[in-house]
């Protein structure tokens, strides 16, 4: 659950448009499978699709902002970065910028028959998802010495620790970790902590820590269980939230939400292209429908979110239909279609 106020979506006919990104690699089948999931749910979405690649082509990327600016809403597969030149920035960052979706929230849950080294997880990861060592500012200044520029502001440090201590009052959550490298990163990290610690004396009822990443690392690997809710800076809440996803089992199975003031985009957690696994039926398609789910609740439609979320998890645990990377031999379309017949099966039940 959200906190706070969020702006009323545009309805047509009592249905709501969202905007569909498929992005690159195992994107566009993902997305054709949420459709289908929807369309079997009768969940009340229309889609309106736009292309964005990581080749630039000439406006692309103006026509998905605006799509999302007028739907308020968008569903989306990892736009492909390449890394060998700096002409290609991240697409993936520029949109979450310029729409300032300014935390990123994945929630990592352990599922009873999913194999992972450790049970009972139930962690939330709250990211700052627009400064910090994201800014893009990276000069050669002279031959061989590079200054690559981390950019925080109490201004944003802010919003996001709000939104932590405010996710928690919502969510019944009672302790806040803040991630930091405040004894190295002195002024940066430094008022990353002094903002939270700050912000927590406003809510005495919940507990806040800190500690500094690289023994939240070790931690988690050794005892994720003593997490709630972790709340971090921009790369170390994507190397955490990395770390966490593993945790629960890997890539295939969370998603993640971007969330800004106006907008939000829902996306998988680890933001992966899955280059390797495109057109072979592989790919996990949990964190997808997952995505699917987040976007539902957000819109309100909580009656279909319950049902695709009930029918996936009677797939995953009752089932135990499994794809691949959690141990299984079940193609991504058979996970599909188990949870389209469980959901026709509960949504019967209702009728
Ligand atoms: P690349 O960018 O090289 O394609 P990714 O970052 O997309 O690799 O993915 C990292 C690893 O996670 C790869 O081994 C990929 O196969 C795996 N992976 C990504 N998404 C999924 C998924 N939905 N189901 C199963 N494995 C996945
Ligand atoms: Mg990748």
């Amino acid at each position: 659950k959200l906190p706070g106020k969020r702006q009323t979506l545009a309805k047509y006919g009592g249905r709501h448009t969202v905007t569909v990104l498929p992005g690159d690699g195992i994107g566009p089948e993902m997305c054709k499978h949420i459709r289908n999931i929807f369309a079997a749910a009768q969940a009340p979405v229309d889609f309106e699709e736009v292309e964005v690649h990581s080749d630039q082509s000439d406006g692309d990327m103006e026509a998905a902002i605006l799509a999302i600016e007028r739907n308020g809403v968008a569903i989306k597969g990892n736009i492909e970065t390449k890394h060998d030149s700096p002409q290609y920035t991240s697409r993936n960052v520029e949109l979450r910028t310029r729409l300032d979706l300014y935390a990123n929230i994945l929630h990592c849950v352990s599922i009873p028959t999913i194999p992972s080294r450790h049970k009972g997880l139930d962690i939330v990861l709250m990211r700052e998802n627009t400064e910090g060592e994201y800014s893009g500012l990276e000069h050669e200044t002279v031959p061989g010495i590079v200054e690559s520029i981390k950019i925080v502001t109490r201004k944003n440090i802010n919003r996001i620790a709000r939104m932590a201590f405010e996710y928690c009052i919502a969510n019944g959550r009672e302790k806040v970790t803040a991630v930091h490298k405040a004894n190295i990163q002195k002024l940066g990290d430094g008022l990353f902590l002094e903002v939270v610690k700050e912000m927590s004396k406003e809510y005495p009822k919940i507990k806040m820590e800190s500690m500094i990443v690289d023994n939240a690392c070790m931690q988690l690997v050794s005892k994720p269980q003593q997490f709630d809710v972790m709340l971090m800076p921009n790369l170390y809440g994507n190397i955490i939230s990395n770390i966490a996803c593993g945790l629960v089992g890997g890539p295939g199975l969370v998603s993640g939400m971007n969330i800004g003031e106006r907008y939000a985009v829902f996306e998988t957690g680890t933001r992966n292209t899955g280059t390797s696994l495109v057109g072979k039926d592989l790919a996990n398609p949990t964190a997808f429908i997952r995505a699917g789910v987040d976007l539902l609740r957000y819109l309100g439609c909580n009656e279909h979110a319950d049902l695709i979320s009930d029918a996936l998890w009677l797939t995953l645990v009752e089932q135990k239909i499994h794809t691949k990377d959690i141990g299984g031999d079940a193609k991504a379309s058979e996970v599909v279609n188990h949870t389209i017949e469980n959901l026709l099966k509960l949504a019967d039940r209702f009728a």
